[in-house]
């Protein structure tokens, strides 16, 4: 394993116990120090790490957020506890994107974004007017999280990229013609905006 695969499993292990994809630079210096253990050493460790980021970027395996060095993980593979295990062959087993996204928003239930979209958006499809949900064994409203601009497509695990859509109106998000997807995303967008 060379060093930029050495530090992409750093980062993958970052964000599985963070649960989520956006991670900066202080945390990784935080989190591993000197970087010795991917063996990444001399005086100046952490220019090392950043042109190793640089590299996984121009691979588009990450993205930069922002100037203050936020990085997203991109790509929509499975973090480890992202799904419900007996779905994650169904998962697995396409390379489509689109599919790949909508499956594992269908069955994610302990990441740390979904229960965040839960927490500030609540139960009920943010869809206008719909009133499309179930109470589940459990008690509660069963809801699915979307990210509204998809991670493949360099959306993140922000709150503003979150919605909470019924099983319909996400089947729609993701596979309806493109004037309605785009018209959804914007309405998702704004109802989102209004709740945070
Ligand atoms: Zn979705
Ligand atoms: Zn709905």
């Amino acid at each position: 394993m060379n060093q930029r695969e050495s530090l992409l499993k750093l980062v993958i292990q970052f964000c599985q116990e963070k649960g989520s994809r956006t991670f900066t630079l202080q945390e990784l210096y935080d989190k591993f120090g000197d970087f010795r253990s991917i063996g990444v050493g001399g005086n100046t460790p952490h220019a090392t790490v950043r042109r190793l980021l640089q590299e996984l970027r121009d691979e588009n395996i990450v993205s930069f957020r922002d100037s203050k060095g936020a990085y997203s993980l991109r790509g929509i593979d499975l973090l480890e506890n992202e799904v419900e295990t007996e779905s994650i062959e169904l998962i697995t087993n396409t390379s489509n994107p689109v599919k790949k996204e909508y499956l594992i928003e269908s069955f994610a239930r302990n990441q740390g974004w979904v229960k965040l979209a839960r927490e500030k958006l609540g139960f009920l499809c943010l869809y206008p007017k719909c009133e499309n949900t179930f109470i589940k064994p459990d008690g509660t409203p069963y809801i699915e999280v979307h990210h509204i601009i998809p991670l493949y497509q360099g959306g993140e695990d922000g709150l503003w990229n979150l919605s909470v859509v019924c099983a319909h109106h996400h089947r729609m998000a993701h596979f309806a013609e493109d004037q309605i997807r785009l018209r959804m995303e914007k309405i998702l967008l704004r109802e989102t905006q209004c709740r945070i």
